[in-house]
């Protein structure tokens, strides 16, 4: 490997969902074999472990931790619903702080059934209820818009404009957005509310992967970059053209992927970003 292509695959981050069949302590190992700057972290991953020597090991490998992924979920119909959602994110909080993750991603919710007014006054809330301890460890809050097609049970924050709005409501520094292609590429005010969000010093990281035709499965079947048909690379730019230099975070659910050899899928991953993004 020469330097020059070390250097690319500095800001080339892979959350830890990519690589489903691998456990925290292979998955550390391979990135950092592999020249991988950055990892994200799946809280799933931590289950069991001792989460600031986790955090130790993955420093010793000179991975750094980009974000813990993920928090959310804060609708319900219920005020127990609610405030074991506020609990969960307060756990979230203090694993980042252990791990020495500086941001936790997350995915909003919603409840099917319930209007999604009422979700995302509840989404607003729930992250106001947890900004308090947030401060208190100087741990990021990046939400990240969602595909309408997961409205009814994932997120009613759909948009990037949907996340700006919820964003100028509680109008704090440790408020932002977590970018994912996937979600967002289809949106025809992508180019206006990219800048508008880096403008606000709010865009807070750049997740990418592609858009499969046909898409087998609404959650586990997302492309590799270059697989399909968004235009990563374009994307990218305009991400980049707000000043943003943060990581570029592979994250893709495939079954597809996960069912074959983990090595060579993250060689794909490293030639992919070299080649389509
Ligand atoms: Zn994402």
């Amino acid at each position: 490997m020469s330097a020059s292509e070390l250097s690319d695959t500095s800001k080339l981050c892979v959350h830890t969902i990519t690589t489903k069949p691998w456990s925290i302590e292979e998955a550390m190992d391979k990135y950092s074999e592999a020249g991988i700057g950055g990892i994200t972290v799946w809280r799933q991953w931590l289950d069991g472990r001792d989460i600031a020597s986790v955090g130790g090991k993955l420093r010793e490998r000179n991975l750094e931790i980009v974000s813990l992924c993920r928090g959310g979920f804060f609708p319900a119909k219920t005020q127990l619903g609610l405030d074991e959602a506020i609990e969960d994110n307060r756990r979230a909080i203090r694993e980042a702080a252990e791990l020495g993750a500086p941001m936790i991603v997350l995915v909003c919710g919603a409840v099917p059934g319930q209007p999604l007014e009422e979700s995302r006054k509840q989404i607003a809330d729930g992250i106001a209820a947890v900004l308090p301890l947030a401060e208190e460890h100087g741990i990021r809050l990046a939400i990240e818009p969602l595909h309408p097609l997961y409205a009814d049970d994932r997120s009613a924050i759909n948009t990037m404009a949907s996340a700006n709005a919820v964003c100028d409501q509680l109008d704090h520094s440790l408020v932002g957005i977590a970018a994912d292609v996937y979600h967002i590429w289809w949106d025809p005010d992508l180019a206006a509310q990219i800048q508008l969000t880096g403008e606000k010093g709010r865009l807070f990281a750049f997740h990418i992967c592609d858009w499969l035709t046909p898409t087998s499965d609404l959650l586990n079947d997302r492309g590799l970059m270059g697989e399909g048909c968004i235009d990563v690379r374009g994307i990218r730019a305009m991400v980049e053209a707000t000043g943003f230099s943060g990581f570029n975070e592979v994250e893709v659910f495939s079954d597809r992927w996960w069912s074959q050899d983990q090595d060579e899928f993250l060689q794909a991953i490293r030639s992919a970003y070299l080649k389509h993004c």
